[in-house]
């Protein structure tokens, strides 16, 4: 579905994106696994692809840093010669009541989830445009869809994502560029398993399907936004939250 391509997939060296970054070259693309902190596990998850038959390498940026980001698609369009797919899915969580909330919070939650996408999808752009075609896929979240209480900054920032998939659907779109977001609901990996188990509880509740998701739930759904078979769908976002907040 996806042989010949080339992605980079932000954030994938743990949770949605290790699998999203998985999925994509099972289905043939070779894939850049971005990380931030976590070299060992990025190392890993290229093995892994590698042992399956498939290509990748690992790249360690910071995406909320500009100079980092730059140097990233600069290195990786100058080895491939091209990029396809762009998934950003790095993303951090700072929750806390608006009133202990402290600005230092809320401007790290930003700068990676918001900042860190606007960031990288004006990079690729100028790529993608000289091509001719690309496929970008941002990862928000249901709670930049409903609110969550707790999570102001998050929110925010997941909201903008939607905001700034939605402009540059329209921006790109005459040039054979969609832009999509995904947004999921509550998927388990690192960042939900530090909540509470009352609150993991109370969020099963209002699920109606009962459970909480798998990272490949989401990666499946990356992967048909970045096949052919989604060339008519872009500005969209698709709630990959098992009915949560519909
Ligand atoms: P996770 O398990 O905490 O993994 C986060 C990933 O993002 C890690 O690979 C981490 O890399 C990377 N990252 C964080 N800051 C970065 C930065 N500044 N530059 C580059 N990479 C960075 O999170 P997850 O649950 O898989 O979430 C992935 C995405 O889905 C996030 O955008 C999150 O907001 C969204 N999401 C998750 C859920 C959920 O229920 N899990 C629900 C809705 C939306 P290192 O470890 O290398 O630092």
């Amino acid at each position: 579905m996806l042989a010949g391509k080339i992605a980079l997939v932000t954030g994938a060296s743990r949770g949605i994106g290790s699998a999203i970054a998985k999925t994509l070259a099972g289905y043939g693309a070779t894939v850049v696994i971005n990380y931030n902190g976590s070299k060992e596990r990025a190392e890993a998850v290229a093995a892994e692809i590698a042992a399956a038959g498939g290509s990748a390498m690992v790249y360690q940026a910071d995406v909320s840093k500009e100079e980092e980001a730059a140097a990233m698609f600069a290195d990786v369009i100058k080895q491939y010669g091209r990029l396809d797919i762009l998934v950003n899915n790095a993303g951090i969580t700072r929750d806390n009541l608006i009133l202990k909330m402290t600005t230092e919070d809320f401007d790290a939650v930003i700068d990676t989830n918001l900042k860190g996408v606007f960031q990288c999808m004006k990079l690729v752009s100028k790529q993608m445009l000289k091509q001719k075609a690309g496929r970008i896929i941002n990862i928000s979240s249901i709670s930049g869809v409903i609110g969550n209480a707790g999570q102001a900054n998050y929110c925010a920032a997941k909201a903008g994502v939607i905001g700034m998939t939605k402009a540059l659907a329209r921006e790109l779109g005459s040039r054979g560029i969609t832009v999509n977001a995904v947004a999921p609901g509550f998927i388990v990996t690192d960042m939900t398993d530090k909540l509470p188990d009352a609150v993991k509880e109370s969020m099963a509740a209002q699920i109606p399907l009962k459970r909480f998701g798998e990272v490949e739930d989401i990666a499946e759904t990356v992967a048909f936004l970045a096949s052919e078979k989604a060339a008519y769908i872009t500005g969209q976002t698709i709630q990959v939250d098992g009915g949560m907040g519909m």
